[in-house]
């Protein structure tokens, strides 16, 4: 038995796995209790890792290339030059004909910092468009765009170490002890070895994260700021926010206090269906405790005013001097492994590489220099929900989607189902041929995952870990970095730029690339200029910045109180309560909030492949409240119809005590596969907030049928 350190390839804890593996099998994984995420922990998705990779899950891999003729007819199984050869041959006459704006990429927050990388450099340096974006635009862009707003850059100041340090743990929109299990371990410790540490959870349901709280604010779906700016409310009204800090190192207080100067407990207690007592208590926890960390996710920025729910937090840490301290910030938890990798490299339709802003012609010419291309694209690219619309009118005419299934995890399904059918020609590369999306693809491209490919990935608080291979590619899949390299070779000839595409992509090993990533950020916030693969192999994983001649990286950021501002200062954001997308009506009564399981992962193409992961929650289910469920004369297990104003789903429905009476709760990981119809997110809606482009996933107006 052969041993291989790597990293879990789920969520932006990022523990270190030791993968054991025998004859090109794996065969067991552990914890590696080296890692200083983990420390040899796993929780269930991690530690039945080797079941997903078990050969009986072969069956559900994509294990050649596959080409079709025409829509309609079955994939026929191609060589890779055939298929390749298409490919480009295909995205060339588009482009051609139509300019570069007309083909696009989809990716993913899978995709390791390599993989973004290459096809970045495709998209924004040989085609010339800056259409490519990624499931991170549905995960983690408000909370990109709250950073860049308030504190100047997209770079959360905290650790995971912090846990350990904070007096006052604020969690907020997110159910950690389901979605970051072992950075809940950690909370439990810390609890446990300072029993005066206080646990405060904001969350429209009572999670077991919530189950855990010293005080539980369930407040009403999407009325955060609301309650962040009557807390601010109290804090200036008792003198609990820190002066000193606030003239010496932020801008904007003024505007923000006039606007919170409205949001007495007593108003903000109406519109987040709080008492207002709680929301005293609250304040008081965060401004007078010694070190308050916020620990946030998709509750806050899954809204169609995502950024600023971001922004209304970072206004209370600001506004305390909580930040830039041991155990003291504003710290968002990634839902994706490597959602941090892709926005260092730019994978984003507004982003650039390392962190250079798409508006700034001086940063757009720097990227082009280091590309060795005359410029790249000033226009912003297409978000996730534009391109599917752009897909749909036809201005967007061919889409290369890799290591996501947009046709389960995008809000309004039909419309995605409706893009995908229109596109004249889609590519799908993918280690999973059992997807939604894959249903789609003209041209299927196998690619390799977990435990077979190389690279690097970028967790939550900024550290840089290994992936590892330990066994071989199975069938022909190929590494998602190997794809576009042959791919833009192939194009640039097909555009009359074969030595241009040729010197762009020389690389032969995913080192190669992230070496170039690396030379990228040299002077930028996210420096790594002082790591290399040689250290991360000896050290293990590093917090960026690292930049050459430091001898480690940055445990927490702005301990000096500058911030990455034009004037050195955090920006305080006067922003107020707004609604959601969609307000209950008599039609559509209900508040319907989406979130994750304990055992599954994403769009479950990997979990729903492991039996014991089903023993927690075998199917999806519409969780209500006690009192909804006698209305409707509803029982434990019957079925129900749950209808919004984009489509319907039929589910069983199972009485939560987890939720008020008005609410219902919804599992995201269910497609059309396994629901019938369009899954789970058909009754999402897409509308999203204009500045992250982030839709609203986590709330919809539902009707509950039984049926
Ligand atoms: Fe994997 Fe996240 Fe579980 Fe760690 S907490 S084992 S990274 S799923």
């Amino acid at each position: 038995m052969t041993e291989t350190k790597s990293t879990c390839c789920y969520c932006g804890v990022g523990c270190g796995v030791i993968i054991e593996h025998e004859a090109g099998h794996i065969t067991g994984v552990r914890g590696d209790p080296q890692h200083p995420a983990n420390f040899g922990r796993l929780c269930t998705k991690g530690a039945t890792l080797h079941l997903s990779a078990a050969p009986e899950t072969l069956a559900a891999r994509a294990l050649h290339p596959e080409l079709r003729s025409g829509r309609g007819e079955a994939r026929q199984r191609v060589g890779w030059d055939t298929a390749l050869d298409t490919a480009a041959e295909r995205f060339a006459a588009i482009i051609a004909e139509h300019g570069p704006d007309a083909v696009a990429v989809y990716g993913a927050g899978q995709l390791l910092t390599e993989d973004y990388y290459v096809f970045n450099k495709l998209v924004k340096g040989l085609i010339g468009t800056n259409n490519l974006d990624t499931n991170s635009r549905l995960c983690m862009s408000s909370a990109v765009a709250g950073y860049k707003l308030s504190l100047g850059a997209d770079a959360p100041p905290c650790s995971y170490a912090d846990i350990a340090h904070t007096s006052a743990l604020f969690i907020t929109g997110s159910n950690t002890a389901f979605a970051h299990p072992i950075a809940f371990r950690r909370v439990e410790e810390a609890r446990k070895a300072r029993p005066d540490m206080k646990l405060v959870v904001i969350d429209p349901r009572r999670t077991d994260t919530a189950e855990a709280a010293d005080l539980h604010l369930a407040l009403l779906p999407g009325t955060d700021i609301a309650l962040y700016n009557a807390m601010l409310h109290v804090m200036l009204w008792e003198g609990w926010v820190d002066r000193g800090y606030i003239e010496a190192h932020t801008e904007g207080f003024d505007a923000l206090k006039k606007i919170v100067r409205e949001y007495t407990p007593a108003m903000a207690g109406s519109i987040c269906g709080l008492d207002r007592k709680a929301i005293e208590e609250a304040a008081q926890i965060f401004a007078t405790s010694p070190a308050t960390l916020s620990m946030y996710c998709q509750g806050l920025n899954q809204y169609s005013f995502g950024t600023h729910n971001n922004s209304a937090l970072i206004n209370l840490h600001l506004a305390t001097g909580q930040i830039g301290r041991p155990g003291a910030g504003p710290f968002s938890l990634t839902g994706q492994p490597n959602a941090m990798g892709g926005r260092e490299v730019g994978g984003l339709a507004n982003l650039l590489s390392a962190h250079r802003d798409m508006a700034n012609p001086a940063h757009r010419a720097e990227v082009a220099a280091l590309w060795g291309v005359p410029d790249v694209p000033a226009t912003p690219g297409k978000s996730a929900v534009e391109l599917f619309r752009a897909l749909k009118s036809g201005e967007v005419k061919a889409v290369w989607i890799a290591c996501t299934n947009p046709a389960q995890s995008l809000p309004d399904q039909a419309l995605v189902h409706e893009a995908l059918q229109a596109a004249e020609f889609v590519i799908v590369q993918e280690a999973f041929g059992h997807t939604e999306t894959c249903a789609y693809a003209d041209l299927l491209l196998p690619a390799t995952t977990w435990g077979e490919k190389d690279g690097t990935v970028t967790n939550s608080e900024r550290a840089i870990s290994r992936v590892r291979a330990a066994v071989p590619a199975p069938g022909e899949a190929r590494h998602d970095w190997a794809i576009v390299v042959d791919f833009a070779r192939r194009l640039g000839a097909r555009l009359g730029e074969a030595e241009l595409a040729a010197r762009m992509f020389p690389y032969a090993s995913p080192e190669e690339i992230w070496n170039e990533h690396r030379e990228s950020t040299r002077g930028r916030d996210l420096d790594i200029t002082g790591l290399s693969y040689a250290l991360l192999e000896t050290a293990g994983p590093q917090q960026w910045p690292f930049p050459e001649g430091a001898s480690a990286g940055k445990v927490r950021l702005y301990e000096d109180g500058v911030f990455p501002t034009p004037g050195g200062r955090a920006r305080f954001v006067a922003t107020e309560h707004r609604i959601t997308a969609e307000s209950p009506s008599a039609r559509f009564p209900l508040h319907l909030n989406s979130g994750r399981l304990r055992d599954q992962w994403h769009g479950m193409s990997r979990t729903g492949l492991v039996a014991r992961l089903y023993s927690h929650e075998s199917e999806p289910m519409l969780h209500m409240h006690k009192d909804d469920m006698a209305r409707r004369q509803l029982a434990d297990g019957d079925l129900v119809k749950v209808k919004s104003r984009r489509g319907d789903v039929m589910l069983k429905v199972l009485e939560s005590a987890t939720l008020r009476a008005g609410q219902c709760f919804v599992p995201m990981h269910w497609g059309a596969n396994a629901t019938g119809g369009l899954g789970i997110n058909v009754l999402l809606p897409a509308d999203f907030d204009p500045y992250s482009k982030q839709p609203e996933l986590k709330h919809a107006a539902v009707q509950v049928e039984k049926y």
